[in-house]
């Protein structure tokens, strides 16, 4: 049987899993990317449970626990009184999966050490500072356009595997639709070093609501190792880039966090638009996208990255169902499963988790905070909760999503 040759567009953390899953099914790949170089600017590090399992699948495991940090809880926290409402805790899933509990590993890590691991792969070849900038296709290939240095050219593969991130060259060439909104406010990232753990017994995930404003803050281990911390908070609609980053905005946003922390700590500052979007089609022919390219959403719960890497298992499953005799209305059902996932379990729960955080109303504050202390409390309520927020669920549904 021909070898398969499918060229994965973007080398984020969705290209790199969905490059080496190919791999390891024997298909001949090639991995291109338009930036010189792995970006490490601060982005996902929350990898919950199921998605652990796939890093365990594509042979990344050990190293992606060893260079993060293992977080078996995450909490709530109210602003306004400054205290803890509940703590939830994924041992509770302990019989459901191997890994019950939640890895904090920067993105960009993932990413350097599935590039050493895929070029352990003899059919493999990965480049930077190559972008892909048209697509032409037939019934049995695809023609990439690229330019590199100047210099224009050509691939040809089987498929294409678009995961060139939100504002993806390959949904664009597709003329796929990005449906859905931009929230009105960006988020804010302050990175300082200050330890939270210990001014305040913060644990690796928290979540901050506040009638005035809301806040997350995690843990994750920095490139020194040395631990730091990861504060969101959304800027006022009215605000612009400049005033949200000035050292007194900084200053005071991190102070009424935590009065113990100062301007000092904050060792890198970012702010980015946030959205709720998902690709009306997730495949055109032969050329699937995954990742942001089909789907963003806020950041809260950290479940765009992980649904991105579940995209890309199913993705490469599709192709190899189709390597083995399927026809291609198997990549329908891909889309199929991982539009309508995404649609469940994403968007609704990062919309409800940014609600959550945000509400003003006193009373209904109160209810939602309410509920939080009452999942704390019943094991059932609480595991169901982890089921959905951890993504095992999803992969369980998953499977009984047919044409
Ligand atoms: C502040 C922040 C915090 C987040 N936290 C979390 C979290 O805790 N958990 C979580 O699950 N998610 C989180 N996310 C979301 C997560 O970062 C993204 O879902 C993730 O980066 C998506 O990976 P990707 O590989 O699909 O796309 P990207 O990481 O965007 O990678 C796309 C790649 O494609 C390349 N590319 C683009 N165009 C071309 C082209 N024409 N030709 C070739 N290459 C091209 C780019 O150079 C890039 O390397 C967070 C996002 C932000 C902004």
């Amino acid at each position: 049987m021909k070898q398969l040759h499918v060229v994965v567009v973007g080398a984020g953390p969705v290209g790199v899993v969905a490059a080496i899953a190919a791999a390891q099914k024997g298909f001949k790949v090639t991995l291109l990317d338009s930036a010189k170089e792995v970006d490490h600017n601060p982005r996902a590090a929350t990898t919950h449970p199921s998605t652990l399992e796939f890093i365990d699948q594509v042979g990344l495991i050990d190293e992606f626990i060893q260079q993060g940090l293992v977080a078996r809880y995450f909490q709530f926290w109210d602003r306004d009184t400054k205290s803890r409402v509940a703590q939830f805790d994924h041992d509770l899933l302990k019989d459901e999966t191997k890994f019950p509990f939640v890895v904090q590993t920067e993105q960009h890590k993932l990413v350097l050490m599935g590039l050493k691991r895929l070029a352990t792969f003899p059919d493999v070849t990965y480049q930077f500072g190559i972008s892909v900038t048209d697509l032409q296709q037939s019934s049995d290939h695809v023609i990439l356009k690229t330019e590199q240095d100047g210099e224009m050219g050509q691939i040809t593969a089987d498929y294409v595997i678009g995961s060139d991130g939100g504002k993806s060259t390959i949904r664009k060439l597709l003329n796929i639709e990005f449906e859905g909104y931009t929230w009105p406010e960006r988020f804010i990232v302050l990175t300082s070093i200050h330890d939270f753990e210990k001014s305040m017994g913060c644990c690796y995930r928290n979540y901050f609501a506040g009638s005035n404003e809301w806040a997350n803050l995690f843990k994750v281990t920095g490139d020194d190792y040395k631990g730091r911390w990861r504060a969101v908070f959304p800027a006022r609609t009215d605000e612009s880039d400049e005033e949200a980053l000035s050292d007194e905005s900084a200053r005071r946003r991190i102070v009424e966090l935590e009065e113990a922390c100062s301007l000092d700590s904050i060792v890198h500052r970012n702010i980015y638009n946030v959205h709720q979007r998902v690709a009306q089609k997730f495949r055109v022919g032969r050329v699937m996208l995954a990742g942001d390219s089909s789907h963003l959403n806020n950041p809260i719960g950290g479940l765009g990255l992980n649904c991105g890497i579940h995209d890309a298992m199913e993705l490469v499953s599709s192709l190899d169902d189709i390597f083995h005799g399927a026809d291609d209305t198997r990549l329908d059902l891909y889309e199929k499963r991982r539009k309508t996932l995404n649609v469940q379990f994403i968007q609704e729960q990062t919309i409800a988790n940014k609600k959550r955080l945000e509400e003003k109303d006193p009373n209904a504050r109160k209810q939602r905070l309410d509920e939080l202390r009452k999942i704390e409390f019943d094991h059932v309520l609480q595991k169901q909760f982890l089921m959905k927020s951890s993504l095992l669920l999803s992969v369980i549904n998953e499977k009984s999503i047919t044409l």
